[in-house]
């Protein structure tokens, strides 16, 4: 399997450290809002991610993170605490914030078919780990105090800038605006680990600085040791992530452990919503619930998720995802067309010159599949075979079979999607049904049932004298396995 890592800019062979089981760490949400639209596309990738490990066979130790504390406005340490905000505003404690919107979060993530990873950290419950982290690190000399906090020294750690590739020189040299904020700073890149706390703060603890609460970035490093050891297999998070809160993280975690703390850095690309970003200004942070409201199912937005490479940008557009639920519904009608046909061999094979030339097709599909998915996550490709096999030139349950297959690595409900399809099928054929008797006099229809009631006593003359009467009201009745159908002349 190939996956792209973001420190080399180049898809590597993925070796993990235990050849059975994957360490991953996921940067997770910050819980003062509802997660966004673009917040779940990263993590659609993440579960793209971990179902096609699981897939490959390994067993997976995943964690992610709840920031349920001190994630200031800006990535820079200023602005405001955004869980601090959220309370007053809607007059809350923080924690009542936080289990709040984690639990919104967490029902957004099985509305997606988004798998929970097995570990799931909260910020708050580790703060002495962080402490002692932020010790260590100013034991080592990566850490200095100023009057509102105790922050990483960058010029001390001369790989700061490797993921993002911005040069130190040029950080260090940097004439950034909110450098003013803070000029106790040795240089304006250097970041909080710890944030001391004037008195109104809400969320503080007690340290070795007096009370206060921690950094945003430190979370990730010390909770991904904690439970992952000093060496994880794959970090994740979106791109938004590189340059600031990774680079950071890394610099913590390789200043404090003395060597490389990730082997591969995967990042998802942003969605756009209009070609353009979303904010609350513009009203287009959309939720899961704003789909659902406006009548799409959320598989509709996972489906539109996965016709997207995650290295790319995504434009989400209402007629973007309308086309999603549309070809989704037509998924499950086609498989449900494969799911009652005969069940027989299908012996045909690749015509022409390419990959999989001369291979019997079922065979090819399943190779270019797994190759897709294992070619650094490729699902819109993965899904191209799907719609290639779906379009076979006559409907075969062995279709139905393959696809359904394919499943654990989609996460569309295919199975209860095409059960659904056929139950909407039956009723529509039922209602169809039912128009029709509306339309036939009751006259029409009770000749028909003296006719049937004629033949079934073998009295033949009867029945045909009782069908020529209908024909003389202009009518027709034609006998089916099913009964009898009566349609107007
Ligand atoms: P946050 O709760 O702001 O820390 O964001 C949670 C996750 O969503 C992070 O991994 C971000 O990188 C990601 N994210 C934020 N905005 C977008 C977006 N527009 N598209 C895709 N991912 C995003
Ligand atoms: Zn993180």
């Amino acid at each position: 399997m190939k996956i792209y890592n973001t420190l080399s800019r180049r898809k590597e062979e993925f070796v993990p450290q235990d050849p059975n089981e994957v360490k991953i760490y996921s940067c997770g949400p910050t819980v003062y809002s509802f997660a966004h639209i673009g917040n779940m596309r990263t993590y659609v990738f993440m579960d793209s991610l971990r179902r096609v490990l699981r897939h490959e066979g390994y067993t997976l130790k995943h964690v992610m993170n709840v920031t349920d504390v001190g994630h200031l406005t800006s990535d820079a340490d200023d602005g405001d605490d955004k869980m601090e905000k959220a309370a007053k505003k809607e007059q809350k404690s923080p924690y009542e914030i936080a289990d709040f919107y984690a639990k919104a979060f967490f029902k957004d993530l099985a509305r997606l078919n988004i798998d929970r990873p097995e570990i799931i950290a909260k910020a708050t419950e580790h703060i002495d780990g962080m402490i002692d982290y932020v010790v260590g690190l100013c034991d080592k000399g990566y850490g200095y105090e100023t009057s509102d906090g105790i922050y990483f020294d960058i010029a001390k750690f001369p790989g700061y800038g490797k993921l993002s590739r911005a040069r130190l020189d040029e950080q260090l040299a940097g004439g950034s605006e909110r450098v003013a904020v803070n000029d106790e700073k040795h240089n304006p890149a250097d970041f909080a680990l710890w944030k001391k706390a004037p008195k109104e703060h809400i969320m503080q603890w007690p340290s070795p600085w007096g009370m206060g609460y921690p950094g945003w970035h430190i979370e990730c490093s010390e909770m991904s040791r904690e439970y992952l050891g000093d060496l994880l297999d794959i970090h994740t998070g979106g791109v938004d992530h590189i340059p600031i809160h990774h680079e950071n993280e890394i610099a913590q975690s390789e200043a404090l452990i003395g060597k490389k703390t990730v082997n591969y850095w995967m990042h998802g690309e942003f969605l756009l919503v209009d070609g353009g970003k979303m904010s609350k200004s513009l009203g287009n942070t959309y939720t899961v619930d704003t789909l659902i409201e406006r009548g799409y199912s959320p598989l509709a937005f996972r489906y539109f998720c996965l016709n997207g490479h995650y290295r790319n940008k995504l434009n989400f557009t209402w007629a973007a995802l309308d086309a999603a639920q549309t070809a989704l519904n037509r998924l499950y009608e086609t498989l449900l067309v494969h799911k009652n046909a005969p069940d027989t061999e299908i012996t045909d094979t690749v015509p022409g010159e390419g990959r999989y030339s001369d291979m019997n097709v079922m065979d090819a599909w399943k190779k270019e599949f797994e190759y897709a998915i294992s070619d650094d996550l490729n699902i819109p490709l993965a899904m191209s075979v799907v719609w290639k096999a779906l379009r076979y030139k006559t409907p075969n349950r062995k279709i139905y079979d393959f696809v359904l297959s394919l499943d654990d690595i989609l996460g569309l409900d295919l199975e209860k999607g095409t059960a659904e399809a056929e139950l909407k099928a039956q009723e529509k054929k039922e209602e169809e049904e039912e128009e029709l008797k509306e339309t036939i006099p009751a006259e029409i229809l009770a000749l028909s049932e003296e006719r049937m009631i004629a033949k079934k006593e073998k009295r033949y003359a009867d029945a045909d004298a009782l069908r020529a009467k209908i024909a003389e009201l202009g009518y027709k009745v034609t006998d089916t396995k099913d009964g009898p159908v009566i349609t107007k002349e």
